[in-house]
């Protein structure tokens, strides 16, 4: 099984990937995640990705499509795998079709999720992330045991360059700028499911993670 995640940076796609992949025994594939390890790693890729990615900009499809590609020909994807923050635009969706089709795959579901933009510069501000394992805390509504360090391996906990006021603000508009062709893309493909999170409905990520495992099941 593929589900893809829509939603706006900050919209918890990370936190809901993680849960069900785990949940269901999926791979979870963060595009975010391969550049930040190919930019750690300081290699071609990483130094390529690095000039859009300090200005939220996305980086160009080839380079991302074929990153996902090598990440899609791994081990652990075969059972499926839930792919966070890919697609990003009309291409990449198309593209994700074409690869998945070669093993006679498809993309099952396509999970938006839809939060306020003013809540979500606010939880941006709020976030930190490990430079270990990528785990994500909120300092507010979810810290960690002993400040700036990860309660999973012990990492150090950052602010990443790109969850900076200014350069959210443009992740939001490049997000905004796509979004909708992909929504009416799966949807047309009668595959997306919406879900409203964020404290004005009361629904966190782990609530919609559950309500998403629910539907499956039921399906
Ligand atoms: P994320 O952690 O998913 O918000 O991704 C961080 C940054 O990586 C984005 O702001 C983009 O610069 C880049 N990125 C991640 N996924 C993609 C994608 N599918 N297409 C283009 N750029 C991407």
């Amino acid at each position: 099984m593929f589900i893809v995640l829509l939603g706006a940076p900050g919209s918890g796609k990370g936190t809901v990937g993680k849960i069900i992949a785990e949940d269901l025994k999926l791979a979870h594939i963060s595009t975010g995640d391969l550049f930040r390890e190919n930019l750690k790693n300081e290699t071609e890729l990483g130094k390529e990705a690095k000039q859009y990615m300090d200005k939220g900009e996305l980086v160009p499809d080839e380079v991302t499509i074929k990153m996902l590609k090598e990440r899609l020909n791994k081990a652990d994807v075969e059972n499926g795998a839930v792919l966070d923050g890919f697609p990003r635009t009309k291409n990449q969706a198309i593209s994700l079709d074409n690869m998945l089709n070669q093993t006679k795959a498809k993309v099952d579901m396509a999970l938006n999720i839809e939060v306020p933009f003013d809540e979500i510069v606010e939880r941006i501000a709020n976030r930190r992330s490990c430079r270990g394992c990528t785990e994500i805390y909120n300092v507010v509504f979810n810290p960690p045991k002993t400040e700036g360090i990860c309660d999973k391996c012990g990492g150090e906990l950052y602010q990443r360059e790109d969850q900076k006021p200014e350069v959210v603000k443009n992740r939001l508009k490049v997000y905004s700028e796509s979004a909708e062709e992909l929504i009416n893309y799966y949807e047309n493909a009668k595959i997306l499911y919406s879900a409203k999170a964020g404290d004005k409905v009361g629904k966190t990520s782990y609530d919609v993670a559950k309500d998403v495992e629910e539907y499956i099941k039921n399906k």
